[in-house]
């Protein structure tokens, strides 16, 4: 349990992948707080979970990634409930998938809002702590999409490079401080968030779902398997060893081979 007595802030954790890492780092010892939306009972007994895997506090902000004072009052109760912030990573993303001539205004601004803009509030809030500690892990969940496009993805295209961008900055303005910044770049994973394009997917390509299946999704995967979230958590725990001090302003890929070719 290498993270006892560390805390981590996980956007976007009440579902999928910021949920494995939810679980990944508790596995390790760290007081973990979530965010997200969802249903109420299951994010409470995701956190009771998380406090059993960790035997420190788990917490829970339902701030919206919109919203910046909303942001800020997240990473102030993190700090009061259970610890100054250690480890942020900033995972909460939505999809939208339209031609760019159809796209809607609205959600062209919420995919930057919450993927690429929440996550200069949260740095911004958490490094003041890190540095004066010496000592600070942020990770951004990016995609094979912060470093390829795929069509009609232009907001996401867009924010995930943008996120992965922004990361390189902050990690070279900390490099000598003991804090790194990296992005972690799946490929698709199974999560509620692919579920949830397919039919979109379906009515942009005229497909049907097995098509958008095998054709869009793992068409450019090449082992031709969805990422495990657990895969994908393990690298964030890693991330946080001594032994990755090295890796900072890094791009990793997850992707089953996506950006190979
Ligand atoms: P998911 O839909 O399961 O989880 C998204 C999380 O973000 C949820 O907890 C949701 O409540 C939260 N969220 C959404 N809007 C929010 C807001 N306004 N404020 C606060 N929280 C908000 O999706 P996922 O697949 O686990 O995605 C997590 C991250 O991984 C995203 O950044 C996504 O872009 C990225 N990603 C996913 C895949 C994939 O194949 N699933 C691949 C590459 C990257």
């Amino acid at each position: 349990m290498f993270l006892k007595g560390k805390t981590a802030l996980i956007t976007g954790s009440t579902s999928g992948i910021g949920g494995g890492y939810a679980k990944a780092l508790a596995a390790e010892g760290a007081a973990v707080m979530i965010n997200g939306f969802g249903d109420a009972g299951e994010i409470e007994t995701l956190r009771e979970e998380l406090e059993s895997l960790s035997g420190s506090k788990a917490a829970y902000s339902n701030a919206d990634m919109m919203k910046p004072e909303e942001i800020r009052q997240m990473v102030a109760d993190c700090a009061e409930q259970l610890g100054v912030v250690d480890i942020l990573i900033n995972n909460a993303g939505i999809q939208h998938v339209a031609p760019v001539d159809e796209f809607p205004e609205d959600k062209w601004y919420a995919i930057m809002e919450i993927i690429c803009n929440s996550a200069f509030h949260t740095v911004k809030a958490v490094l003041p702590g890190m540095k004066e500690r010496g000592w600070g892990r942020i990770i951004n969940t990016g995609s094979m999409h912060s470093k390829v496009a795929s069509p009609y993805k232009s907001a996401y295209n867009a924010a995930k490079h943008a996120i992965a961008g922004f990361g390189k900055t902050v990690a070279l303005e900390v490099a000598q401080q003991g804090i790194t910044v990296n992005t972690i770049s799946p490929g698709y994973a199974w999560t509620p968030l692919v579920e949830n394009q397919i039919p979109d997917t379906m009515k942009a390509r005229n497909m049907t779902r097995d098509q958008v299946m095998n054709d869009v999704l793992l068409a450019g995967q090449p082992t031709k398997k969805f990422v495990q979230i657990d895969q994908i958590a393990a690298l964030a725990v890693f991330l946080c060893k001594d032994e990755a001090s090295a890796m900072t302003g890094a791009n990793i890929s997850i992707d089953g081979g996506w950006t190979a070719q």
